[in-house]
């Protein structure tokens, strides 16, 4: 891939890739990220149609564009249109970030570190010796997976509608931790310390069923979707007396991740996350 253009201070460009993106905080994130880090750039969203995102990513960064952070559905176009790509996101075989080294794009996925920052610094879950159930077995469970082992959980338990794809997943990853897939309606009927809700089903306005017992009074119950999409699996989880959370501090982590690796400064995220929470109440 030949792009010849490099960033220039003052004027960085990057953007957050995918279809829809208009519902996208990324941009609000790092213009907050970019004030603390008293750095010049912009950041804006870029609406790409489906099978159009290799010659919209060539344009971008064919011209000077520095870096993209990349949103449903074009994760794995994004670890494809890569010429480098970090251990993590050949694991999950899928990229939320592209950032310009050179002459060359490096693709990494931060959602993993993302999710991983956010139960434990700020859900204070440690996650060692932890019995894990995924719910769901697309781009995000695959971007979770392997940060989720790595911070030696006991078990993962992957629970998919399709349940191919969660005995697939369980067997890519098989040489990292304890890990196994079944049906949906297949569950253990025991609670799980964290249940994770990393399906696509509420954006679609479809209602996710699980059983009741995998909710225990110890069960962090933790929706990846944020906003409105994660209501109604939040209040179900607490209905059940289960704490829960929605996923917009892993948003926050992943992209503190990204600002990090393009911009060498490591953002501070609790305000960051604060203030995104005051706006959503
Ligand atoms: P995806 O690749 O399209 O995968 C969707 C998954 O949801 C599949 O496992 C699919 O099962 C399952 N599913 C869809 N509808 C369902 C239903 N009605 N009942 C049960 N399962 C259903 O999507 P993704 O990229 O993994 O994203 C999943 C969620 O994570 C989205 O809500 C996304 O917004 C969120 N996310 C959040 C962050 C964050 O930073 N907070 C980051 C990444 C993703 P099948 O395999 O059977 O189709």
């Amino acid at each position: 891939m030949a792009i010849f253009f490099d960033c220039s201070p003052g004027m960085d460009r990057y953007v957050v890739i995918g279809n829809p993106v208009a519902h996208s905080l990324s941009p609000i994130i790092h213009a907050m990220f970019a004030a603390q880090a008293g750095d010049s750039l912009t950041y804006d969203r870029l609406l790409v149609e489906r099978g159009e995102f290799m010659r919209a990513a060539r344009a971008f960064f064919g011209e000077g564009g520095c870096g993209a952070s990349i949103t449903l559905p074009f994760k794995v176009d994004a670890f494809d249109f890569a010429d480098a790509r970090s251990d993590r996101a050949t694991r999950a075989g899928a990229a939320n970030f592209l950032m310009r080294r050179g002459d060359t794009i490096f693709a990494d996925n931060t959602d993993g570190a993302g999710l991983v920052a956010d139960l434990t610094r700020n859900l204070g879950v440690a996650l060692h010796g932890k019995q894990v159930l995924l719910v769901g077995a697309g781009g995000a469970a695959r971007g979770v997976l392997g940060p989720l082992l790595d911070a030696q959980v006991a078990r993962v338990v992957i629970a998919n509608r399709t349940v191919e794809r969660a005995r697939a997943l369980a067997e890519l990853f098989a040489a990292s931790g304890r890990v196994e897939g079944c049906a949906l309606d297949a569950i253990a009927p025991a609670a799980f310390d964290v249940t994770l809700n990393a399906t696509s089903a509420s954006t679609h306005g479809e209602s996710l069923r699980l059983p009741d017992a995998v909710f225990g009074p110890s069960t962090l119950a933790y929706d990846l979707a944020y906003g409105p999409a994660a209501r109604a699996f939040i209040q179900h989880a607490r209905a059940l007396g289960a704490l829960a959370s929605d996923g917009l501090g892993m948003l926050v982590e992943q992209a503190a991740e990204a600002f990090a690796l393009w911009r060498g400064k490591r953002p501070s995220t609790a305000l960051v996350l604060a203030q995104l929470r005051a706006g959503q109440e």
